[in-house]
């Protein structure tokens, strides 16, 4: 009898194809919420999940007692409860690597597009305001040698701290839980305590996990520590953030921009002052959003938990211990 696995949102045809030859596959495209009963139902005889984007509770992992591996469709993993995960022998995968220069080209984005204003400028010529020679009013501030701070360097904050320091000459702060010896020499970055980063940085840009120890690593505090001419730049987890502590900064001119792709809630309320703020740069989570980066991660997905359910070691697997336990 064929194992089966539950998907939800963001898989092609030729993904669910390519599953379907060895797994009985139940499709949730539209699943918007976890108390769906057709995707519960679903689950209980699920050996295998794959999607992105739905915290998963213990208690549904109680109603899945199959559940063999869940392959994420994403590289952060703070949807998961891996602990919980590993103590049930369930196997965690990710999609590291295939989205890292993506997800850079985004942060880099943000750094351009804050620095030199290019939204809030793009939509005053949209408005029909443009009207003689801008003036100092509406300049921006460099780029190209500037400081760049990155908090976490791992594979997305290198590639961020690569573009910046090769093609723009940006010398490179980085704070990071390990010391990154083959970064420094490659990049000259310099390694520094977060609190030094921030007040070095003209640019401080976030690339860390949401751990429990990351969760509002950014407070009032930290945003007070910054330059003034500071600009701010998100594409971790919103939650890496206390953003009211960032919209007061914001406000009070405690740092002069942020650059952001990702909020505390999501998609972001209609009462959230950020996007209507001139030096905000808000998108809407779309650090890998390429139609190849998508594409990959998805095949990433389909391959973790194909080999996951035939016994092989996943590609990308998060939680080492789970496979010990169920193949040593
Ligand atoms: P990664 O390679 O694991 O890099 C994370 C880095 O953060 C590592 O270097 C790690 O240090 C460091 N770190 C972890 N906890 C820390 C702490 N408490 N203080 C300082 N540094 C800490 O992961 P990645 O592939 O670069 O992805 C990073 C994150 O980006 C993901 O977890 C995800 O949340 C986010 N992301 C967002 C988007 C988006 O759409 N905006 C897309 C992709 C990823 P060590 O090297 O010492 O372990």
């Amino acid at each position: 009898m064929k194992k089966r696995i539950t998907a939800f949102r963001r898989l092609k045809q030729h993904h669910l194809e390519q599953l379907s030859e060895h797994f009985r596959v139940d499709y949730f495209p539209e699943l918007d919420s976890p108390d769906d009963p057709a995707f519960r139902e679903a689950l209980r005889e699920a050996h295998g999940l794959v999607g992105a984007g739905l915290p998963i509770t213990p208690a549904l992992l109680d109603d899945a007692p199959h559940l063999e591996a869940i392959a994420s469709i994403s590289v952060g993993v703070d949807n998961y409860p891996i602990d919980e995960l590993t103590r049930r022998d369930i196997l965690l995968c990710n999609t590291p690597d295939v989205l890292t220069e993506t997800t850079a080209d985004t942060g880099f984005a943000l750094i351009m597009a804050t620095a030199r204003r290019v939204v809030e400028l793009a939509d005053f010529v949209r408005r029909g305001d443009w009207q003689a020679s801008i003036g100092e009013a509406q300049f921006g501030s460099d780029v190209h040698g500037k400081t760049l701070g990155m908090v976490g360097l791992g594979r997305i904050g290198a590639a961020v701290a690569r573009r910046g320091a090769l093609g723009f000459g940006m010398p490179v702060l980085y704070s990071n839980a390990s010391p990154k010896p083959e970064l420094e020499r490659e990049l000259g970055a310099r390694r520094r305590e977060l609190d030094e980063l921030l007040a070095e940085a003209d640019f401080v840009c976030v690339t860390v996990p949401l751990t429990a120890e990351t969760t509002h690593l950014f407070g009032a505090a930290q945003f007070a520590r910054m330059k003034p001419s500071a600009i701010f730049v998100n594409i971790a987890r919103g939650k890496v953030v206390d953003e009211p502590a960032l919209i007061a900064a914001l406000e009070a001119g405690e740092i002069r921009a942020a650059g952001l792709d990702v909020f505390a809630q999501e998609p972001l309320p209609a009462d959230s002052p950020l996007p209507r703020m001139a030096n905000v740069v808000a998108l809407p989570h779309i650090g890998s959003a390429t139609v190849e980066t998508r594409d990959a991660m998805a095949q990433r997905a389909v391959d973790n938990i194909a080999r996951a359910l035939r016994g092989e070691r996943p590609i990308s697997l998060v939680n080492e211990a789970a496979w010990h336990a169920r193949h040593d």
